[in-house]
């Protein structure tokens, strides 16, 4: 007999999370003290009338969910601000029990205010302080912009390359999806896929099922960020079934951009029930104002998500995850291990 589903059995359920942008993720006091630092005025004056700005809950869009960004990018330009916010992202995360996570960010999104070295660098210690700290794993995601010149996107593709056996383990286009096709992109996607890195995309969310499509069979795509919207194409929803190709799902900020009108009526558990690898994220810990535990909690009470299907989830996660098979290994065993001490 197991313990009922509870907030805190998820929030003590060992987690992984694959989908999350470093520049959506800080904590709203920091940004204050480092707004202060640098001379920038922000929208707010205390943390929780910051983090009420911040939170995006009426956005028409995609795209002004995405103006938020402006907002964090503007006080994340310093080596000192980047290390900082990525130690405590880790911290942040290992506290709800993530032992696991890739963080994406645009290092172009940082620069000419540092160089490229800089903005990669500058990340990567802050990670690697909080993994020391707190024994969570943490690897990082390069974005390309689709609303960049491709040619950006080839320069995060190279940098990406360029420090992988530093951390980074995926290529990933992000950015407002309605006419700006991830095809315009497929030199960044050849270079990294060429050069062994392994490759996401988001698709599904701001555009309908031609962008999925055209992340897996044109930009290389082993994993597909949200891919909300794959249940309008049944050839292409069979296709990514068969393929055992994962979603990168993110139920608060589905709604938040209107990609769905409620979280109770998110295909998640649709895709779950047809066998479609899916895994729960945040997208933006502070722009949708969640924890990866509640996003659990969200699957658990709105959509029926019961606590072996919330865990094979989990392990799901782990599986996914762009680690050498032998490292993942180790780690799913030392998960698997943990969730059987779980009551
Ligand atoms: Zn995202």
């Amino acid at each position: 007999m197991t313990a009922a589903v509870t907030r805190e059995l998820l929030a003590r359920l060992p987690k992984a999370e694959l989908h999350v942008h470093l520049d959506g993720s800080l904590r709203p006091a920091t940004m204050l003290e480092l707004a202060d630092a640098a001379g920038v005025t922000l929208p707010a004056d205390s943390p929780q009338a910051l983090a009420d700005h911040m939170l995006v809950r009426e956005a028409k869009n995609l795209e002004e969910y995405l103006d938020r960004f402006v907002v964090t990018l503007s006080v994340m330009q310093t080596t000192a601000a980047l290390e900082r916010i990525a130690y405590e992202f880790v911290t942040d995360v290992a506290r709800e029990n993530v032992r696991y996570v890739e963080v994406r960010y645009c290092p172009a999104l940082h620069m000419p205010a540092l160089s490229l070295e800089e903005a990669v660098e500058a990340p990567l210690a802050g990670l690697r302080r909080g993994e020391a700290e707190t024994g969570t794993i943490a690897r990082v995601i390069f974005c390309g912009l689709r609303t960049l010149p491709p040619a950006t996107s080839l320069d995060m593709a190279r940098a990406a390359v360029r420090y992988r056996d530093h951390g980074i383990v995926a290529f990933d286009l992000a950015g407002a999806e309605a006419r700006h096709p991830a095809a315009d992109h497929v030199d960044a996607f050849r270079y990294a896929a060429e050069h062994g890195l392994a490759i996401t995309c988001h698709a599904g969310e701001g555009d309908g099922t031609a962008s999925i499509r055209q992340a897996i069979e044109r930009c290389h795509a082993q994993r597909i960020g949200h891919g909300v919207r794959l249940h309008e194409d049944g050839d292409l929803e069979r296709l990514v079934r068969d393929r055992g190709i994962p979603l990168e799902m993110c139920l608060t900020s589905n709604m938040h951009t209107r990609t769905v009108p409620d979280v109770s009526r998110h295909p998640i558990r649709r895709y779950f029930d047809a066998g479609i690898p899916v895994t729960l994220n945040t997208d933006s810990r502070l722009m949708d104002g969640v924890s990866l535990s509640d996003e659990y909690w969200k699957a658990h009470t709105r959509l029926g998500f019961d606590r072996s299907e919330l865990e094979r989830i989990s392990l799901s996660a782990f599986e996914h995850a762009f680690l050498p098979e032998a490292e993942k290994r180790a780690l799913i065993e030392r998960v698997a291990r943990e969730l059987e001490e779980i009551p």
